[in-house]
């Protein structure tokens, strides 16, 4: 096996190795994001609601969980000490029920107790159930313990969770169910997040026609607008659809204007090419700020960023955002480059995407000189198979895949080298 390339760290590649003039795909995130700050205001919601929120305050706990030792089994609480020899037998004192906390336990004596339920104090361990035998007699009867138990056996400890003062979810994280379990279990009811970024989308294509609506001759379905305003939601936004402009300078300035009211983003796909019919780019320079333009990679080359002044009684402007027309493009550049632009808005701390380092079950001998992104999916031999067909017009190749290899440019792949695997359930 060979290695194609030190996969550890991104595949960052020189402004030598790509045309000039073509920003390497980091160094352009890196300008974006050293421009972009948290948005200002955040707001308290329900824990319930929380979910892919992020939070604005850490949470930090007031309490040890578990709150006190407690079993872990159901079964008998007792004293090592008074269990020297398989088959003792231990009167029972007392019955421990989860919810209920038992009294200090009498020395030569168990306690029947249920999974959850507090350690009555001077028990050191629990005998699980399936390791006793119940003797039926006066009161609560006896158990004879047909093991030797040792001192901490399935108990869980006070605070082995979490300790009292510690923060269990930092300022900057991304809510998953988990992590709304975890505050709810330090008895956080309510949390408090950033607000959720404004995004205003629209696409621009005079050969656009939405599905629902007869296909014209010459024309094709919008399905840009459909997958960028679902990554959008996924990543947190409300998303304001403006819908189709024309490909024309006025029209797209005009939309401009109106998406930049009101809204921390716009974000396009078209248009945004050096042809004739390509208005975005002199669009934004016309109303507003183009700070970035042309990436190196593949797909998604052609990719602007810079901003838009909003109207003069609402002051600033909102960032734009204009993604490739292709919708494989404007699929992977929405992912990796409007992805973290939308989580730093939000305060979100982690925003590189995870990376794993995979074997190749395929060649890819066809390198382009730019940075790709190629479509592929996890086979169950733990390696990657690749779509075959590249095209950045294929949509199919990104429903198909579940993730993309990052190859450095002019980087060809053969079966059984190890490559850098982006999988997209994990950018979502
Ligand atoms: P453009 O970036 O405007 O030059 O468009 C590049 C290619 O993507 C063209 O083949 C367009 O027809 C196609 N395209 C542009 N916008 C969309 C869209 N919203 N949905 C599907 N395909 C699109
Ligand atoms: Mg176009």
């Amino acid at each position: 096996m060979t290695i194609a390339s030190p996969v550890s760290t991104p595949a960052g590649q020189s402004a030598a190795a790509a045309r000039p003039g073509l920003t390497p795909m980091d160094d352009a995130l890196a300008q974006m994001l050293a421009r972009i700050e948290s948005l200002e205001g955040c707001e308290t919601l329900s824990t319930f609601d929380a979910l892919g929120r992020v939070l604005a305050e850490e949470v930090r706990s007031l309490l040890d969980v578990p709150p006190a030792d407690n079993t872990s089994m159901d079964g008998y609480a007792m004293r090592v000490a008074d269990v020297p020899a398989e088959g003792t037998l231990l009167p029972v004192s007392q019955r421990v029920p989860a919810g209920v906390v038992g009294e200090p336990l009498q020395p030569g004596t168990a306690a029947r107790i249920f999974t959850g339920a507090q350690l009555p104090p001077g028990a050191d361990a629990v005998v699980m159930q399936e390791q006793c035998s119940a003797v039926s007699g006066e009161g609560l009867g006896a158990v004879q313990v047909n093991t030797v138990p040792t001192v901490g056996q399935w108990i869980r400890r006070r605070g082995e969770d979490v300790q009292h003062g510690s923060v269990v979810l930092a300022a900057g994280t991304r809510l998953t169910p988990a992590a709304l379990g975890l505050a709810a279990s330090v008895g956080a009811a309510s949390l408090t997040v950033a607000r959720r970024p404004r995004v205003a989308l629209f696409s621009t294509g005079d050969e656009l026609v939405m599905p629902g609506e007869p296909l014209r001759p010459g024309a094709i379905y919008n399905s840009n607008r459909y997958t960028l305003r679902a990554l959008l939601q996924s990543f947190g936004c409300v998303v304001a659809d403006l819908g189709i402009v024309p490909d024309q300078r006025e029209a797209t300035r005009a939309a401009l204007r109106e998406a930049a009211a009101g809204h921390d983003l716009i974000l396009t796909s078209g248009g945004v090419s050096v042809g004739e019919e390509d208005h975005i780019k002199p669009a934004v320079e016309a109303e507003g700020r183009l700070t970035l333009w042309q990436m190196a990679m593949k797909p998604g080359k052609p990719l602007a960023f810079g901003e838009v002044r909003r109207p003069a009684a609402e002051g600033g402007a909102a960032w734009f955002m204009g993604l490739p027309g292709n919708p494989v493009s404007s699929y992977v550049t929405c992912l990796l480059l409007v992805r973290p632009v939308l989580l730093r808005l939000q305060g979100v701390t982690d925003l590189a995407p995870k990376a794993y380092t995979l074997r190749a079950d395929f060649d890819w001998l066809r390198a382009d000189k730019r940075r790709e992104f190629l479509r592929v999916r996890l086979n169950d031999r733990g390696g990657l198979d690749l779509f075959a067909n590249q095209s950045s017009g294929v949509l199919t190749s990104a429903h198909w895949g579940d993730g993309l290899v990052d190859n450095p440019g002019g980087q060809t792949i053969r079966a059984g080298d190890l490559v850098r695997y982006l999988p997209v359930r994990e950018m979502l």
